[in-house]
């Protein structure tokens, strides 16, 4: 059976509001728990469900409409008996700010901006307003600007609210064109490994190993390692504002790479037969104890997260679903024989102890990945026997891919039918 999902998000983002009208939010947001309670009030009360946003929204100091959320928010959670204590009573009378709930383009609207900023503007009263620019990760920007530009998108409700003293917002948006297959139904699972100079995809199906690619990216090394430095320096010279232009560009640069080589990943990714595309969840082992230097590493190199999130929603356009795998082991598990030891891997060479299989480890841990992510699908493994030639493109500065270039670090002992070569 396919089950078929909708595309639906929730984009966070931090308010950078203009002037100093945080505090006009903040008074909105106790203005919406007061609304909150007046419900669950008039609810206990015995007042008829229906009478009550009417009679909230006469008294509330908010947009009629933003009260109507909050009203809406409070039935709901009275109905689901959230909001009941031990004596079959509501009991929610709390104080402090609560989220002020808003629908696009009535409580609340987005504006992309020529230099490509999304400017927020939200009612905290009937004609008083708090403006902005939306500040926050990339891949969520990234999607919301689309999602703006694109007729596909339904921009739905919002949450403004406090986190940790910080404004914030969570936009709900709804892709109503586009559905993603169900991760069960898939024939092929494409494990992704992603490291700091490269990512390794391997393609895993009922017959094994289908195929593995390389994609090279030490440009995005080098220039990350270059702007550090020049940072540091200007920063010895105190010039902060040299200090954020180079960031600026910096961050640039590197987006505008991991967006290319996302979009590498999953045209790769659909010459298969039903893919799904399985990335190592790092947050996961933040909470892990020993996972190793390479490991630690791993998580202080932002770029790995934006790149797994970039290629998960240009996936889900696709129709490609995606899982998230723990990384524990992946890159000291030998993927012909199972044998686990840190000693198997020397920096890009993988070196089985037990069995003696020789690898790129970055190959072999793409693989691994695969092979967790098609337990995770309760797939039954099947056993490796051999593993396709490992194929290497390098990404250039240019975005032009390179002619693939040829590695000793490839399978020994299997079939090696030289190396192939992919454009784009
Ligand atoms: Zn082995």
């Amino acid at each position: 059976m396919t089950d078929v999902q909708t595309l639906v998000k929730t984009l966070d983002f931090q308010l950078d509001i203009q002037s100093d009208n945080e505090s006009l939010l903040y008074d909105a947001t106790l203005e919406s728990r007061w609304a909150y309670n007046e419900t669950i009030r008039l609810a206990k009360e015995g007042v008829d469900w229906d009478e009550i946003p009417d009679r909230v929204a006469a008294n509330a100091d908010l947009v009629k409409n933003t009260t109507q959320r909050v009203v809406a928010k409070a039935l709901g959670a009275m109905e689901n008996y959230h909001e009941y204590d031990d004596f079959g009573l509501p009991s929610h009378t709390k104080d402090g700010a609560y989220p002020l709930r808003a629908n696009y383009e009535e409580g609340y609207n987005l504006t992309v901006r020529d230099d490509g900023t999304i400017e927020f503007r939200i009612s905290t009263r009937p004609y008083k307003h708090v403006k902005g620019v939306l500040e926050g990760d990339d891949a969520h920007i990234d999607i919301l600007r689309a999602a703006l530009a694109s007729d596909e998108w339904t921009i739905g409700t919002t949450e403004a609210l406090f986190h940790d003293e910080t404004p914030e917002l969570h936009v709900n948006v709804t892709n109503t064109e586009r559905t993603v297959r169900d991760k069960q139904d898939s024939r092929t699972v494409i494990g992704v490994d992603v490291n700091e100079d490269n990512v390794a995809l391997s393609a895993l199906s009922a017959d094994g190993v289908e195929d593995t690619l390389v994609i090279d990216f030490p440009e995005i090394k080098f220039e990350r390692h270059r702007y550090f430095t020049m940072r540091k320096r200007v920063q010895n010279a105190e010039k902060p504002s040299i200090h954020d232009t180079l960031e600026g560009r910096e961050a640039r640069f590197v987006r505008d790479r991991l967006h290319k080589v996302s979009r590498h990943i999953v045209e790769w990714s659909q010459q298969f037969e039903k893919s799904c595309i399985v990335f190592e969840d790092l947050k996961e082992m933040r909470d892990s104890i020993d996972y190793g230097t390479r490991m630690n590493r791993r998580l202080h190199h932002l770029p790995f997260r934006a790149l797994q999130h970039y290629t998960s929603y240009k996936a889900a356009f696709e129709g490609i679903p995606t899982a998230w795998i723990n990384p524990e082991y992946t890159s000291q598990r030998c993927p012909m024989c199972g044998h686990t030891e840190r000693a198997n891997r020397h920096k890009k060479r993988f070196k089985c102890r037990d069995c003696g299989h020789q690898d790129h480890s970055d190959r072999g841990a793409s693989v691994n990945i695969a092979v967790k992510g098609s337990k995770k699908l309760d797939w039954n493994v099947p056993a490796l026997n051999s593993l396709p030639q490992v194929r290497k493109v390098r990404r250039q500065a240019s975005g032009a891919v390179d002619a693939p270039t040829v590695t000793s670090d490839t399978a020994r002992g299997h079939h090696s039918d030289g190396i192939r070569g992919v454009s784009d």
